[in-house]
């Protein structure tokens, strides 16, 4: 397809999501050859910078495939069957896999450490890292728990008891963040890997553990300060 002249391809966009007309900016292709026979046995590598049609955002397309690998496929206008060449491709960025919170923009004003590596688990999520999104939910909670001045040598554990004792944290979140710790410990030291399903859960745990000690109780105090008579109850 193009649009006046220009060559565009359906790709899916990182920024504004779902598949997307974009416009080819570049290409190139390196070939391997397997044999001395060039175009014989080989395999392709193609690239491709594309941009977005909707929102402009610029990724990159890389498309491999194989000389001997194929498949047989039924031809969608013709209905017959013949063999085909099986291509692969991935993109980058990809597709956000799960939505930033609204409160992750503001993060860096409360701790550009903890916004590095929140932002680190995100792009181990949108790449289906799932043992090192595992450890990074972890790693996490441990620079929140030190931000709120709990003594880093305490063990995991021992934190919980503080956060609980501070009122930070009530009984039942204390006993999934619990079950969060025990399974980054088990990402890190066990060989486990976390289902998309346990990593859902994980992440919902610790987003809302940093929006409600970061954001709602700063909002809450100030709301407070408000109210004619605020902080006496
Ligand atoms: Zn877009």
């Amino acid at each position: 397809m193009s649009i006046e002249g220009v060559e565009t391809i359906k790709a899916p966009c990182p920024k504004c999501g779902g598949y997307r007309n974009c416009v080819v900016r570049g290409r190139h292709s390196e070939t391997v050859d397997y044999t001395e026979y060039p175009g014989q046995v080989y395999e392709c590598t193609t690239g491709h910078l594309l941009q977005c049609c909707g929102c402009s955002a610029l990724f990159y397309k890389e498309q491999f495939y194989f000389s001997e690998e194929t498949e047989e496929a039924r031809d969608p206008i013709s209905g017959e069957w013949g063999v085909v060449q099986v291509t692969h491709d991935r993109y980058w960025p990809t597709t956000e896999a799960r939505a930033r919170p609204e409160w992750f923009a503001q993060l860096p004003g409360i701790d550009p450490r903890l916004k590095d590596l929140m932002t680190e688990l995100y792009s181990g999520l949108d790449n289906g890292l799932s043992t090192l999104a595992g450890i990074g939910i972890r790693t996490c909670f441990d620079r929140a728990t030190e931000l709120v001045k709990v003594d880093t040598n305490l063990s995991f554990a021992r934190k919980l008891d503080a956060l609980f004792a501070d009122g930070r944290i009530g009984s039942t979140e204390k006993d999934i963040l619990v079950a969060l710790i025990d399974a980054g410990s088990a990402a890190a030291h066990r060989g486990w890997s976390p289902s998309s399903g346990d990593l859902r859960t994980m992440m919902d745990v610790l987003e809302q553990f940093i929006h409600r000690t970061f954001f709602l109780r700063h909002e809450s105090e100030q709301l407070r300060g408000r109210v004619p008579g605020g902080g006496r109850s």
